[in-house]
């Protein structure tokens, strides 16, 4: 572990999947929203592991508001936002989007290793199960709420 400053990874991270999916698809535009906490300091992580679980969850992101675009092109704007707070010895990293949401007959089933709902060769289900793993290595948990057809949020929760 490394004393790290989770603000600065969490927007390096969302700017490498955001371009990592433009280099892909030219029109694809996303408008980013970042809420860093200035107060969180350097929390002691391994950088590359907790890298690992933004990238999922911002490529998860993408992807969902991409689809939606597609389905959906006029009067939607992608958007992806991305908040961190420190709550008394806990830090928060909020990862939302305005996709369309999880449905609730999936939603215990997206943590499971190879899970997925995206085609063949679009998806191995393992983001979630791996990141699960590498958030509860850390102490922390990983939530998850959504509105269908609308938004959906993940939370991840480390030690400070
Ligand atoms: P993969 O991305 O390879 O499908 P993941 O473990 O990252 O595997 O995610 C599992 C499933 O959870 C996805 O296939 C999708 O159905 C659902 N999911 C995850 N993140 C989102 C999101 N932001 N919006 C909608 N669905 C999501
Ligand atoms: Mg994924």
């Amino acid at each position: 572990k490394e004393l790290t400053d989770i603000n600065a990874l969490c927007d390096e991270y969302l700017r490498l999947a955001y371009h990592g999916l433009r280099a892909k698809e030219k029109d694809f535009n996303a408008t980013l929203k970042t809420d860093f906490d200035e107060s969180i300091g350097a929390i002691n992580i391994i950088p590359q592991d907790i890298g690992r679980v933004l990238l999922n969850l911002y490529n998860n992101a993408f992807y969902a508001v991409n689809e939606k675009k597609k389905q959906q092109p006029e009067n939607y704007e992608p958007t992806v936002s991305v908040n961190t707070k420190k709550i008394n010895n806990k830090i928060e990293i909020s990862v939302i989007d305005n996709g369309s949401g999880i449905a609730q007959k999936i939603a215990d089933k997206i943590f499971q290793p190879f899970f997925t709902t995206k085609p063949t060769g679009q998806g191995t289900g393992l983001g979630l199960s791996l990141s699960y793993d590498i958030v509860k290595a850390h102490g922390g948990e990983i939530k998850v709420t959504t509105k269908e057809a609308e938004e959906t949020e993940f939370i991840i929760v480390l030690p400070a």
